[in-house]
């Protein structure tokens, strides 16, 4: 793990991002991954204590994600940061983007009811807005 990661991660916004990403993982991990064994994240994030004590529960799969999301999110040059899945300079690999997606896609909304109702609502804002702009280019 890399000092820069470590101090990225040390900053209180870049942490509320990953943790979020932690959560919906779990949203759509249970849902969507119904079958599989689920352990406590075990990422360089989750090592310097971002998910506090309440690492995220996921599958291999869902895990592998958080992990590379976190790389991503310590490397991440906008700021503001937009939602990852709106970001004109998408910086995922194409295989994760869309994995990502899905995951944003289904845990957004459903995350309302587990006390993300401002970052469902800013999801929400965001895509309508990331819609519009779309439309007006093409
Ligand atoms: S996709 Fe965009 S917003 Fe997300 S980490 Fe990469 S550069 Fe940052
Ligand atoms: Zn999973």
């Amino acid at each position: 793990m890399s000092e820069r990661f470590a101090e990225k991660m040390a900053q209180h916004d870049v942490a509320k991002d990953t943790r979020l990403l932690g959560d919906f993982a779990v949203i759509y991990c249970n849902d969507n991954h119904p079958d599989a064994e689920r352990a406590p994240l075990d990422s360089s994030g989750a090592a310097l204590g971002v998910y506090g004590k309440r690492r995220p529960a996921v599958c291999v799969e869902c895990a592998e994600l958080l992990a590379y999301a976190e790389k991503r999110r310590a490397s991440c040059p906008k700021d503001p940061k937009p939602f990852c899945s709106y970001c004109d300079t998408h910086c995922y690999r194409a295989d994760m983007r869309e994995r990502m997606r899905d995951v944003m896609r289904y845990a957004g909304p459903r995350s309302v009811l587990r006390g993300h109702a401002i970052d469902s609502v800013k999801h929400l804002i965001e895509g309508r807005r990331h819609a519009r702009a779309a439309a007006r280019d093409s």
